[in-house]
């Protein structure tokens, strides 16, 4: 119950989170400046360009996994998310394409109604669908990644099911903590960003991993009732 409490506090604002992203862009910025300063003064441009180019790239990553929710404005509206997932599709599908990951989309034939920000199910759904893409380790030939969707009682529960690599438990204890990741270019931003819009929209976020089996993330969501 304890280990609960500390970690609602640590989800209770993005706040928290947006220090950290913060001083995360810090680093690289400051040595993209360093660089270019030495590149100045030595007028040896080249040497210092792909250590640049991967310092912005970082940051780029980092601005695409939080940023670019807090910039958006936050209105909900009623709307269905299985139309929202349809409208992201077409992004999903070229994503899974490049990975040669088996895209499946299912839904219910009534489109359930939620209060939702769409901005931020759009964050959720990339930051979750990348997160999958990430999981297959380069062995693995046939992968999957299904996307379901369906109303059960007064819950919309949208299902990210894929063939990747799994977590072990440890990783599974762990997850939701900030800036906690296990990739060498990861930001550990993601999962605690998506926890935090589903709560926010008075849903749950459950995931569910078996090791070399693959992963399960569901998104949980009131409806209009
Ligand atoms: P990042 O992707 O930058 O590492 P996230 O917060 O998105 O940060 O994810 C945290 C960690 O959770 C990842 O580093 C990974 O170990 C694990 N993880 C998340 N999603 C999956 C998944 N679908 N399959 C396997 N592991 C996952
Ligand atoms: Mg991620």
């Amino acid at each position: 119950y304890e280990e609960l409490l500390t970690f609602q506090h640590q989800m209770q604002t993005v706040s928290h989170i947006a220090a950290g992203v913060a001083h995360e862009l810090r680093n690289p910025l400051s040595v993209i400046k360093g660089f270019l300063q030495l590149s100045h003064l030595t007028c040896d441009f080249q040497k210092y360009y792909n250590t640049i180019i991967s310092e912005l790239n970082r940051m780029n990553i980092i601005i695409e996994d939080f940023l670019s929710v807090s910039r958006k404005k936050n209105t909900r509206k009623w709307q269905s998310p299985a139309n929202l997932i349809q409208s992201l599709t077409e992004l999903m599908k070229a994503e899974c394409l490049l990975h040669s990951v088996e895209l499946q989309v299912q839904f219910d034939k009534t489109p359930s109604i939620c209060h939702i920000n769409e901005s931020m199910f759009k964050q959720v759904m990339l930051n979750l669908l990348r997160n999958a893409i990430e999981a297959f380790d380069e062995e693995t030939s046939y992968r999957y990644l299904k996307v379901h969707s369906k109303e059960i009682g007064e819950f919309v529960h949208i299902e990210l099911i894929d063939n990747g690599k799994g977590m072990p438990k440890e990783v599974l204890n762990q997850l939701g903590r900030p800036f906690f990741t296990t990739k060498d270019k990861g930001t550990g931003v993601g999962i605690p960003l998506c926890k935090k819009i589903v709560e926010d929209h008075g849903g749950q976020f459950e995931v569910s991993s078996e090791t070399n089996v693959g992963t399960n993330v569901k998104i949980i969501f009131p409806l209009l009732l």
